[in-house]
């Protein structure tokens, strides 16, 4: 931890603008995204505006033009009236040659070069009259492109005569349209820019701002306040993130706590039978050295405190190793029962000694796969710890049942029970329960954490069933498989 927090602390405090963090990643995408934008409207504007104008403009030539002559067949009267209104509202020229003469409209008013007009719509008879279609429609283009202008030309058979309406269409916006289009363009491209701009800072604080609280927290944390709390409002994702953090920080609290606890506790632990084992050693120097039984005696004293120590330093491993996934299992297809009811027998002689009345409630032979010395270690610590929490009803009940798939092992004692508060916490390695430090109960804290890795290696699911004063029922469950073929002696498989 301390090490942790100087690695944090020596980090060196970068200067200057950091382009990777999220502040200037949503700044500079938001305003690549604005840029973007405006060249696409200057762009739109400066290469398709002239020809998707031309292609509007055609169109509604060719509209006015079957107005016009539609005008023109069913009542000549109100033609020239329409013819008016038709080249004024749509800024062309028309013209409309008749056995009495031609008409001229001219509603393009704002545009200067219309002394062409004439001579566009001459080469545009002389091409209606060649192809020998109804009618044409043709472009003319200046060189420079700033003068184009759609010429179109029909016939139209009425009156007894052969009549052609030509209508010239400029197709260049004229100069007041398109300075008025570039100033808008020059605005909105400024809004954007300018908009964009804006959201991308609003949204770059919004983003960032619970990651650096989280931060904050978190740096908080890695100097061992565990008061800290994460805070990830704004968004879903930063509030789970701060709940898993909260957890985190939650959990490690408790594994300091437990763990500063066990340090107290096995020094203890370990201290008790180191003493035990020096003031033996020195009794047999001292005094009973030359007494056979006597030195025998204190010999089988230090052993046993020996086995004490073994037995703490071994489960210490074992917690280490499960933590850090470095257990190796061999799997095999065995029977549960079997297993559970050689785990009852090595207990039986014990518990009888101590007048302790131990039944073992089979259910039919229930094939596993699993580490069979490692399960029978689970099932140890289930009866052991019956046993040691046995308090004055000394009763314990190792109980099998099996179901259609799986098989559940329950070692039931009517002992001292652990409290609601605290049931949740007996798998969390060094926990101990308060009433064991007031009864002086001897453990380590660390064998239910040892069953529950080992359990999780098997996949099976396990708990307590338990009430403060009346007991416990320590249990798992496993999936169970068909009973595997007996192997002959001549090495043929077969069912047993
Ligand atoms: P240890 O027994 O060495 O303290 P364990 O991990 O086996 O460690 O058990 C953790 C704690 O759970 C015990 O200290 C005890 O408080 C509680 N506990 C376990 N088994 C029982 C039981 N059968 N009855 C009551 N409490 C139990």
């Amino acid at each position: 931890m301390a090490d942790h927090t100087g690695k944090i602390k020596s980090r060196p405090d970068q200067g200057g603008v950091d382009t990777n963090s999220i502040k200037m990643t949503t700044l500079i995408s938001f305003v690549v995204f604005a840029l973007f934008l405006v060249a696409v409207l200057w762009g739109l504007s400066n290469f398709f505006m002239n020809s998707y104008y031309e292609r509007v403009r055609s169109q509604d030539v060719i509209r006015t033009a079957d107005a016009l002559e539609t005008q023109f067949r069913q009542d000549l009267n109100s033609f020239d009236t329409f013819a008016v209104q038709a080249a004024g509202s749509n800024g062309i020229y028309i013209r409309m040659d008749t056995a009495e003469g031609s008409l001229i409209y001219d509603g393009t008013r704002t545009v200067k070069d219309t002394g062409d007009f004439e001579a566009d719509i001459s080469d545009a008879v002389t091409d209606l009259i060649v192809s020998g279609q109804n009618s044409i429609t043709r472009t003319k283009r200046d060189p420079s492109g700033a003068l184009s202008r759609l010429v179109y030309a029909a016939n139209i058979n009425a009156y007894g005569h052969n009549n052609v309406l030509s209508i010239v269409a400029p197709l260049y916006p004229d100069e007041a349209t398109v300075r008025i289009l570039r100033k808008m363009l020059i605005y909105i491209s400024f809004i954007v820019l300018v908009v964009s701009f804006l959201l991308a800072f609003a949204l770059s604080v919004r983003l960032s701002s619970p990651i650096e609280n989280l931060t904050r927290s978190a740096k908080e944390l890695s100097k061992g306040n565990y008061d800290v709390k994460f805070n990830g409002a704004g968004f879903t994702e930063t509030k789970e993130l701060a709940k898993a953090l909260n957890m985190a920080s939650y959990e490690m609290e408790k594994t300091d706590f437990y763990q500063r606890e066990i340090i107290a506790n096995v020094s203890h632990d370990l201290k008790t039978p180191l003493t035990m084992i020096r003031s033996y050693a020195e009794k047999i120097i001292d005094i009973s050295g030359d007494n056979p039984e006597k030195r025998n005696a204190d010999l089988n004293i230090i052993i046993s405190e020996t086995e004490r120590l073994n037995t703490l330093v071994t489960d210490m491993l074992s917690v280490s190793n499960l933590q850090s996934n470095n257990v190796e299992m061999h799997m095999e297809t065995f029977d549960l029962v079997e297993a559970a009811e050689s785990v009852y027998e090595s207990f039986r002689v014990l518990a009888e000694s101590e007048g302790f009345d131990m039944h073992f409630h089979p259910c039919r032979p229930s094939y596993v796969v699993g580490d069979r010395t490692r399960l029978m270690q689970v099932m140890t610590n289930f009866v052991s710890n019956a046993v040691k929490y046995a308090g004055d009803s000394k009763y314990v009940d190792i109980k099998l049942t099996k179901g259609s798939k799986k098989v559940a092992f329950h070692c039931i004692d009517h002992g001292v029970g652990i409290p609601s508060d605290e049931i949740g916490h007996v798998w969390d390695k060094y926990y101990r329960t308060s009433a064991n430090h007031e009864r002086g109960i001897e453990g380590t804290g660390l064998g239910l954490a040892i069953a529950k890795g080992l359990l999780n290696l098997h996949n099976a699911k396990y708990g307590v069933d338990s009430e403060e004063g009346k007991g416990s029922d320590f249990w798992f469950e496993i999936e169970t498989v068909k009973k595997p073929p007996v192997k002959k002696s001549g090495g043929e498989d077969k069912k047993a």
